[in-house]
């Protein structure tokens, strides 16, 4: 099972960048949370780096993601400049990462693709903190400038639009088909989800009926169907 590490820029002291009337930490958080959701629909574990407004060192980012043997490393920010002017969408990896550029360039990407974005400032590298120390393939994604009018309503009003392509890119480098939000996947408890989903994805089960006793048919069946799984 995939561990993705989502981290959510700035926090608590550190607000990150503010401008029309928003501040970054909070959208950062926002989108963070809701790629989370996401991507838990799909048999992966989701580890954040915060899930409230607290303040988290740029190290222990890295560090809680490398202690937990994380497979990715996504770290979410929204962007700022001096010259009110500048807009639009880029994502960050480090330096000579082939992995970590194609991971960026997936988010980057599914980010387009969902026309969620005012201009198109393209797949770079940096010598970020959080991409530097960690051991995994990582991207930042820089969603829209906080400081222009016309992306700052991006980051207030399209949120659940921006988490949803970024996930889908995540899904995307991950080679995972991405599941639609259904009342089919969210009809099982919420403890049973994760398994659910599992056995569905293995063949065991076709996930009707969750709720049904098990039989002798039933639990013999799903046996059998996993005793031919190689
Ligand atoms: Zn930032």
């Amino acid at each position: 099972m995939y561990k993705i590490f989502i981290d959510a820029g700035h926090g608590g002291k550190d607000s990150g960048a503010v401008g029309n009337r928003l501040q970054e930490k909070d959208i950062n958080l926002s989108v963070a949370l809701k790629v989370g959701e996401i991507l838990k629909r799909h048999n992966v574990e989701v580890i954040y780096s915060r899930t409230t407004d607290v303040f988290v060192e740029l190290a222990d980012r890295a560090s809680i993601a490398n202690k937990a043997n994380a497979d990715i490393f996504v770290s979410i920010h929204s962007n700022a400049a001096d010259n009110i002017a500048a807009k639009g969408l880029e994502t960050f990896s480090y330096p000579n990462s082939a992995k970590g550029t194609d991971l960026a360039k997936c988010i980057q990407d599914s980010i387009l693709q969902s026309k969620i974005y005012t201009s198109n400032r393209g797949i770079k590298t940096a010598n970020f903190a959080v991409l530097r120390q960690s051991n995994m393939p990582s991207a930042l994604v820089e969603l829209a400038f906080i400081t222009n009018v016309e992306d700052s309503k991006i980051l207030r009003d399209k949120q659940n639009e921006l988490a949803l392509s970024v996930a889908k890119g995540i899904l995307d480098y991950l080679k995972i088909n991405y599941i639609e939000e259904t009342k089919e996947t969210n009809k099982y408890s919420p403890w049973a989800r994760e398994g659910m989903l599992w056995g569905i994805d293995l063949g065991l089960t076709d996930g009707s009926n969750p709720k049904e006793p098990i039989t002798l048919e039933r639990v013999i069946t799903i046996l059998h169907r996993m005793s031919k799984i190689k």
